[in-house]
């Protein structure tokens, strides 16, 4: 789902990775970009800007560091029609036209206090899809608060137990591959059964659940994202709490886009008609989740599906987004934006 240039595990460079590098040192990247080689949109995704190292939290969340983004954003500006929500209806389905939208999933601190501040010198806007619920009452998030428990607990495994196969072996020092085997766990438990898991690891690490404090300083305030709006910047939903939707019955699924969008309007005024997918998988919405999501009035809904929306896209709830990840080095980003077709 994402564009790995470097094998974590082994620190490889992947062959995409070596075509990336090769396109940019030989000035074949820069020369396809003053042509026109795609025709359609771009939409780039970013959860978190700034310093992954140290955080208890996720780590995977962050997408770039603050000089990663600037160059990033650089390059779109100089280099790409930049659009925004608002443009969509005007080139979805336009038959020339290269064009780049910048979106950010669930609402950091960090995109008020990192990414914000880099959008504005560039001149660029971008979307911000907001989990209502974490900025109403703040809450550490299932993928951060399993990181935590995970990272903080002084065990050394996660024993026998009826939720993993098999006992789960803590790898020093980051612990990054339990975390990820538990998160992948977790996505999988249906919407009734995840906060029995939760309590399950707070209970075996012996570390509780993930004080409400970590919460405070983790999402954007709605003045915060009042500022944003004021200057261009564009925002949509993102459910209230962030669950997999398709794993909720149809009611549950309701009532986490309805109010969602209500709070969205409360805040912001109207209208509110763009939605990401939670995790956004293929796996994460169903028919119910479209049917729900229109019967709210959005219609542009983002998925975490990799690619770019071809000029004969049709299916407005199912926009195709390419995930910006820590492990994307600028050739890769100007790779994929130059080639989305091998390298988004
Ligand atoms: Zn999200």
């Amino acid at each position: 789902m994402s564009p790995l240039v470097r094998n974590n595990m082994t620190g490889r460079i992947s062959k995409r990775g070596m075509l990336a590098r090769a396109l940019d040192v030989t000035g074949c990247g820069r020369m396809l970009r003053s042509t026109f080689v795609w025709d359609g949109v771009l939409t780039l995704n970013y959860h978190r800007i700034g310093d992954r190292h140290n955080s208890l939290l996720d780590r995977n969340l962050w997408s770039a560091t603050d000089e990663d983004f600037d160059s990033q954003i650089s390059t779109i500006a100089r280099e790409f029609d930049v659009v925004g929500l608002n443009d969509l209806d005007s080139i979805i389905g336009k038959k020339h036209g290269r064009f780049v939208m910048v979106t950010f999933d669930d609402g950091y601190l960090d995109n008020y206090t990192n990414a914000f501040p880099i959008l504005k010198a560039h001149g660029v806007t971008a979307t911000f899809f907001i989990t209502t619920g974490f900025l109403d009452i703040p809450k550490v998030p299932w993928w951060d608060e399993i990181a935590w428990m995970v990272r903080t607990s002084r065990e050394s495994l996660l024993g026998d137990n009826r939720w993993t196969s098999n006992p789960v072996q803590f790898d020093e020092p980051d612990r990054e591959g339990a975390i990820n085997e538990l998160l992948t766990l977790y996505k999988r438990l249906s919407g009734d059964l995840t906060d029995g898991f939760l309590d399950f690891l707070a209970d075996a690490l012996k570390t509780g659940r993930c004080p409400v404090q970590v919460a405070r300083k983790l999402w954007m305030s709605w003045d915060m994202i009042r500022e944003m709006k004021q200057t261009g910047m564009t925002f949509g939903g993102h459910t209230v709490n962030h669950p997999i939707l398709a794993n909720l019955s149809a009611e549950q699924q309701e009532a986490e886009i309805a109010p969602c969008k209500q709070r969205l309007v409360e805040e912001l005024g109207g209208p509110i008609d763009a939605f990401s997918y939670p995790i956004g998988g293929a796996k994460s919405f169903n028919d119910d989740t479209r049917f729900l999501l229109a019967k709210h009035g959005f219609k542009w809904v983002f998925t975490y599906l990799g690619g770019y929306c071809r000029h004969n896209h049709t299916d407005r709830f199912a926009l195709p987004r390419t995930a910006i990840e820590t492990d994307v080095d600028l050739p890769m980003f100007r790779a994929i934006a130059t080639l989305p077709q091998v390298f988004a």
